[in-house]
């Protein structure tokens, strides 16, 4: 259960044509499911039952755990960089014909990790392979490898899923429906491998649970002492994205339910109670504060000083319902 039937697609109707590309590059945003694809396609070309991939048989099962023979694959952590080293390493033994199945593959995961030193290593036996090896490098952004690098390759994209598509993983995954998946799946944009990893970590429910509660009461009355609330921030200042997300999302339902009344199209649907408790905040203070948090979020990402900016921008929400709409830029 992975999504992505498209790519998956096009990948069994290559192999039933035998029209299978000697190199892949598999492109798209991170944890969006690249290397599960990646694992699928190798046991589509060397399970050995009939309804490939079985997920059943020996050599399925050892493509899963990345130990199967006529598998290699370099996997290290997204912000290691891939060296020459770690290439010759997974090249050694490439011209040996594969013992156990019709095929050799290599998976290279966060490809566009690998210095023009590695890229170069790779570049010969991307040129000329052997027939029965399948290269399948993963990146987030093609335009990372050197151009003789893509040319020898076929791309393939990745989408971002539909809420719809990361609730049915989950299910599958979890084997239950929680209430707090509309949120998870609308922060995950798209991103499965973000949603799971919130599923998983049971902390960024109860951060959201605690920011929520101080940001509403930053917007209900105008006592609240923004100097102690920054202190929440900082605590939290590793997860600052997160966060503001958090409040961006919740004000958006706000003004969804503030001008609509409809509970069936929000966000946050597991917080129904809360959404009904601060419906009267007005529009004008809703929209004031989106904009002081959106001019914070962008502030941030350009490294702007973390306590001046945060600081500002909870004064801002604070005034946002003691000034008219006109003055709040
Ligand atoms: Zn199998």
């Amino acid at each position: 259960m992975l999504g992505h039937q498209r790519v998956l697609n096009t990948l069994q109707t290559a192999i039933k044509s035998d029209n299978i590309s000697h190199a892949y590059i598999f492109e798209g945003a991170k944890g969006i499911g690249k290397r599960e694809t990646a694992l699928a396609f190798s046991s589509m070309l060397m399970c050995e039952e009939k309804d490939a991939p079985c997920g059943r048989c020996k050599t399925c099962q050892l493509i899963q755990q990345s130990s199967h023979p006529d598998f290699q694959e370099i996997n290290l952590d997204d912000d290691k960089s891939i060296s020459v080293e770690d290439i010759r390493n997974i090249l050694k033994g490439i011209i040996i014909r594969p013992l156990y199945s019709k095929y050799k593959v290599f998976v290279i995961n966060n490809a566009d990790n690998m210095t023009v030193q590695a890229q170069n290593a790779l570049l010969k036996s991307l040129e000329e392979p052997p027939g029965f090896v399948v290269f399948i490098l993963t990146v987030q952004s093609g335009t990372a490898m050197t151009p003789t690098i893509r040319s020898r390759c076929q791309r393939i994209f990745f989408n971002k899923l539909s809420h719809e598509e990361l609730r049915e993983i989950l299910k599958a995954k979890y084997g239950v429906i929680k209430p707090e998946w509309d949120f998870i799946t609308s922060y995950a944009d798209g991103v499965i491998g973000t949603a799971i990893d919130l599923v998983d970590s049971p902390e960024y429910l109860e951060i959201r649970d605690v920011i929520l509660e101080q940001a509403m009461q930053l917007l209900q009355s105008k006592d609240t002492d923004v100097y102690a609330l920054y202190e929440l921030f900082e605590k939290y200042d590793d997860k600052i994205d997160y966060i503001l997300r958090v409040i961006l999302m919740f004000l958006r339902d706000l003004i969804v339910y503030n001008q609509t009344g409809n509970f069936s199209i929000l966000i946050n649907s597991d917080k129904k109670d809360m959404i009904i408790k601060n419906a009267d905040i007005n529009l004008s203070s809703l929209i004031k504060s989106t904009r002081a948090i959106w001019s914070a979020k962008k502030s941030l990402e350009v490294n702007a000083n973390f306590q001046l900016t945060v600081e500002v921008m909870l004064m801002k929400i604070q005034q946002s319902m003691f000034s008219p709409l006109s003055e709040a830029r």
